[in-house]
């Protein structure tokens, strides 16, 4: 690699069992004492009890984040953290959290201290995706970057299993596309390796016994890692027909990466040799098949059609992923793109010849 740029966010990361613990000085850190605590309803215990822990320094809980965060959702919070003159906001759970966290400060500044319950590594990048009457958009912008992330596993203890396995291929995915990336760097490179390392020696083992504490904090590990890899590259054909397939059909987020990664994987795997070669290395066999293997061991959902996809979309998402050029390794076509979707609805094994004969080159569909 002779040639890279690569531009790293501020967010400061603290990773340490039990580090909710040091909330108070993290908001004592960034100058604040009136911090507004987020969370989805499931988990407004865990919101609860983290505001009673900070006294004074927490003056409201707002327990209504919602999965692809809804704007309606937001302008209540955004109202709430007004009338309360909150100066900062904790957001503690999973992406969905941590988007409405992104959101307010999107359009408040207030500065964010994310405490993640999950894998899906949202708090470390400058995405945000907001929904309005159905329709989701996607945004950068650094206004919505975190200021602290703190790493606590004990959060993590109580994630089902299913949630567990989703996020965390969610994450993977984040990864597997950075290796594949246009615009790749060194670092990232590291990270991704070590991020597929990581989650294929840990998630078997907390399918097994999901109290494991090592293999807690290895996944967290690995959502940190694919979180940057994320925040710092560009995202291809995966994320791209991912965020079709959720946004037409109104799939769950998590589990269409669980689903479609294989496939991908399939597709990409001529013109991306060091994805191709890394996943086997892991796996231990030929990236795409070894991959669907381990989902499916994982017990994570292997099709479209058990997620609620109609078949009658397969033809419609194809055409939606086609209508925008965005990179790819490979190009993307029609036909072959089709037949991929067309399996990944049916939960077919993905297909050994990687879908069709198109050159393997570097080029933008
Ligand atoms: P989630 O945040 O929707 O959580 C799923 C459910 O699990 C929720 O009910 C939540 O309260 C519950 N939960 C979370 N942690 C728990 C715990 N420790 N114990 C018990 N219950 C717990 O799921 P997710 O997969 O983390 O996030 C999905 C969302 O994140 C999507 O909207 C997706 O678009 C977004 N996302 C954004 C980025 C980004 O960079 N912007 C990256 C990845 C995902």
């Amino acid at each position: 690699m002779h040639r890279f740029v690569r531009e790293g966010l501020p967010t400061r990361v603290v990773f340490e069992p039990g580090g909710r613990q040091h909330v108070a000085r993290e908001l004592e850190r960034l100058g604040h004492t009136r911090a507004m605590v987020l969370s989805t309803p499931r988990q407004h215990a865990q919101a609860t009890e983290l505001a009673d822990s900070l006294g004074k320094l927490a003056v409201g809980v707002f327990p209504d984040a919602r999965m692809h965060t809804p704007v309606e959702v937001t302008e209540r919070a955004v109202a709430m953290a007004r009338d309360l003159s909150a100066d900062c906001v904790i957001a503690i759970g999973g992406g969905s959290t941590t988007g409405l966290g992104k959101a307010i400060a999107l359009r408040t500044d207030l500065d964010q201290i994310v405490l993640p319950t999950t894998y899906a590594g949202s708090e470390v990048t400058p995405i945000l995706g907001e929904t309005v009457d159905a329709t989701k958009t996607t945004l950068r912008s650094l206004k919505v970057v975190p200021e602290t992330v703190i790493y606590d596993i004990d959060l993590t203890l109580s994630l089902p299993t299913a949630v567990t396995v989703n996020s965390a291929l969610n994450s993977l995915a984040h990864a597997v596309e950075a290796l594949w990336a246009q615009d790749p760097d060194p670092v990232t490179l590291l990270m991704a390796r070590e991020a597929i390392t990581t989650f294929v020696a840990c998630l078997p083992r907390i399918v097994t016994d999901p109290g494991d504490r090592d293999a807690r904090a290895a996944a967290l590990y690995g959502a940190w890692l694919a979180g940057t890899c994320l925040a710092t590259v560009g995202m291809a054909l995966h994320h791209k027909l991912c965020h079709v397939l959720g946004g037409t059909f109104d799939l769950p987020h998590a589990e269409t990466h669980a689903v479609v990664l294989p496939y991908v994987v399939a597709y990409n795997a001529p013109a991306a040799l060091e994805a191709a070669t890394v996943v086997e290395r892991v796996l231990g066999a030929p990236g795409a098949t070894a991959l669907r293997t381990f989902v499916d061991h994982l017990g994570a959902p292997t099709s479209l059609r058990e997620l609620g996809m109609p078949e009658s979309g397969i033809t419609e998402a194809a055409d939606r992923c086609l209508a925008a050029p965005y990179y790819n390794p490979r190009p993307v076509e029609r036909e072959p793109l089709r037949d991929l979707i067309r399996d990944a609805w049916a939960g077919n094994p993905p297909r050994a010849d990687g879908y069709g004969t198109a050159a393997a080159s570097n080029t933008t569909s």
